[in-house]
């Protein structure tokens, strides 16, 4: 599994692969079930519809690991852009943020100034019964305390944000549990993406399983309620999802008290089943037409989806090694 994941990393970062896969039809179409469109209007489109199905949304606007600053600013543009048409609609949407995508791949500086300028726009959103928050992403072990920092700076200044949390991670316990101490306004609970070295994670299913629970414990948990703290379980694992609900009655959570999420355009049936029997459920809705990065990281965490890439590289003429 390590070896598949750093493979596709590897292909989402290179930058002559990227090009070839962005400008080929039947990528495109692969894309299309993980991407909601290659436009702020048409992400809100598809968020309006999602809504109308109870479905709420995290818009993340593609783009990653982005150094140079005419791009960068081109990313922050494009957030601005969502988050205004957002804030005429009465949508329930969270805005998803990779720290590299708004700065962190040039300087520290010039990230957190971005992400002040956006946590400022969506604060000022009308509110209107709606949850507005600027969700922080967590990428590779090395931006991992700059975005806790980040996420700090940004509650400070009075900005609604919350924090993507890698239960793989063996600092995770201990974050989760300061987060919840400082009253962090919502905390997203994932296994974590990267290929990290066991250095610093766990990597066996069921360490991270395990991690993954007691840290779901610690966010039903009633201090974390006291404090305001809002888990989000972003999972398609059923044997996590069926433990969380588990959880969340024996600590007496309401339905309204905590959300799933998961990635659009992967387990439909498991999406329905949630929403019908009552349970809240976020889509990350991803747009933009910088696609290939996301939807081959998509495609690494389901070693079946390997026929997907291999079939397309073979057509487009690019190594599949
Ligand atoms: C909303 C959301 C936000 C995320 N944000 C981050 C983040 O900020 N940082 C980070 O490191 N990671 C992030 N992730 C990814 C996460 O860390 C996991 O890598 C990913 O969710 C797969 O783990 P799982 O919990 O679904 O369990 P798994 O055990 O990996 O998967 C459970 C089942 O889900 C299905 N499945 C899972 N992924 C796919 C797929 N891509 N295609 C098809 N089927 C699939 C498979 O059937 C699998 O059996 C995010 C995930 C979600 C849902």
């Amino acid at each position: 599994m390590a070896l598949w994941q750093s493979t596709m990393i590897r292909l989402a970062r290179s930058k002559s692969i990227t090009s070839l896969m962005q400008g080929n039809r039947l990528m495109r179409g692969l894309a299309g079930r993980f991407v909601g469109g290659d436009s702020t209007a048409a992400a809100v489109r598809r968020s309006a519809e999602l809504n109308s199905l109870a479905i709420t949304t995290s818009l993340y606007y593609l783009g990653e690991y982005v150094e140079s600053p005419a791009a960068i600013e081109e990313n922050v543009a494009q957030l601005i852009a969502s988050i205004e048409q957002l804030g005429q609609s009465n949508l329930d949407v969270h805005i998803s943020i990779d720290p590299t995508q708004i700065g962190y791949a040039h300087s520290d500086a010039l990230g957190e100034a971005n992400a002040l300028r956006l946590g400022k726009l969506i604060a000022a959103q009308p509110a209107a019964g709606r949850r507005r928050l600027a969700m922080l992403d967590m990428e590779d072990f090395s931006v991992v305390q700059k975005t806790l920092d980040l996420r700090a700076r940004m509650a400070e200044a009075g900005y609604p944000t919350g924090i993507t949390i890698q239960a793989y991670l063996h600092r995770s316990g201990k974050d989760i549990r300061d987060l919840v101490e400082s009253g962090a306004a919502a905390i997203r609970l994932v296994k974590g993406a990267f290929a990290e070295s066991r250095d610093h994670a766990w990597t066996s299913r069921m360490e991270i399983n395990r991690e993954f629970l007691l840290q779901a414990a610690v966010l039903l948990s009633s201090e974390a309620k006291a404090r305001g703290v809002y888990p989000i379980f972003a999972t398609h694992d059923d044997q996590m999802i069926l433990a969380i609900i588990e959880l969340a009655e024996r600590n007496q959570r309401s339905k309204d008290e905590y959300e799933f999420e998961m990635l659009h355009g992967v387990g439909a049936p498991r999406q329905q089943k949630l929403t019908t029997e009552g349970y809240r459920l976020r889509l990350y809705l991803p747009f933009g037409t910088d696609w290939w990065p996301y939807t081959v990281r998509r495609i690494g965490e389901n070693p079946a989806n390997v026929r997907f890439v291999v079939n397309a590289l073979r057509k487009t003429g690019a190594p599949a090694r």
